[in-house]
């Protein structure tokens, strides 16, 4: 009999964390979500059968507590969703250095110092881990110069994930630099292109389809390639 499979999603309180936390729940996955503040009304908190923790992604002693509260469980699937836009308007100008280092430990290191100490805790070969990308992370895109911190971001954590994924140890699981669309989210706004549900029901037949694959793929939410 195949095993119920297993998730962590981090940064799962609203928008796509969320989404994915309801598309693997409602897939029958045994999921595992983690929100900054448990106290908010609405959230994971409110779906059946699934575990909440608590990290905020930039914080040492919240990722200390939350490895050791995890010890001994194996995932396979680890999605770090978490990110934020940054302030606005976006220069290189105006920002400040506590805006930048806000945006670059959000959106690039910490996402990837989370990975490096999780690693193993991932199910080898057949495991899957994915980072939320974003198409404004490829270095030839035209688009988005009024999100120019933003995509330097997403470009620096492609950049280290890529790095990671040639330091890792045999079997390694497929890594995934996810692109969801342009989506109704906080973040997104009203005048994007798709709903959650549609981003997520294709990133999560995506890691269906990859997994056990190999390799470092930057696709999106459809399949489709994305030039680094
Ligand atoms: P969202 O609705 O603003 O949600 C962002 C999520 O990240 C929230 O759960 C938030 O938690 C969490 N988060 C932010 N900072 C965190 C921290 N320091 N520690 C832990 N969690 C933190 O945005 P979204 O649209 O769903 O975006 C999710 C991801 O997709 C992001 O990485 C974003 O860059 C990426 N993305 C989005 C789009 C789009 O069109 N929406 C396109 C490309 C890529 P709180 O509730 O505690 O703030």
């Amino acid at each position: 009999m195949p095993h119920t499979k297993t998730a962590l999603i981090i940064g799962a309180s609203r928008g796509l964390g969320l989404g994915l936390v309801q598309r693997l729940s409602e897939q029958g996955w045994q999921v595992t979500a983690t929100v900054r503040d448990l106290h908010k009304a609405e959230g994971p908190q409110t779906i059946p059968k699934v575990t909440v923790e608590t990290l905020d992604i930039n914080d040492r002693l919240s990722l200390d507590a939350l490895i050791e509260k995890l010890k001994g469980q194996v995932f396979d699937l680890l999605f770090v969703n978490a990110g934020i836009s940054g302030t606005r308007p976006q220069s290189t100008t105006h920002a400040t250095a506590e805006e930048l280092g806000e945006l670059f430990m959000t959106n690039a290191v910490a996402p990837v110092r989370l990975a490096e100490r999780m690693i193993q805790q991932i199910r080898p070969d057949t495991g899957v881990l994915a980072f939320m990308s974003s198409g404004l992370g490829s270095v030839a895109c035209p688009d988005g110069s009024d999100m120019v911190l933003y995509k330097a971001s997403k470009a620096a954590l492609n950049s280290l994930t890529n790095t990671l994924v040639t330091e890792l140890p045999e079997p390694r699981p497929t890594v995934l630099s996810m692109h969801p669309g342009w989506v109704k989210t906080d973040m997104g706004g009203d005048g994007a292109d798709i709903d959650v549900q549609t981003s997520t029901e294709g990133m999560v037949k995506q890691i269906d389809e990859y997994a056990g694959k190999g390799g470092h793929h930057f696709i999106n939410y459809k399949g489709e390639t994305i030039p680094w």
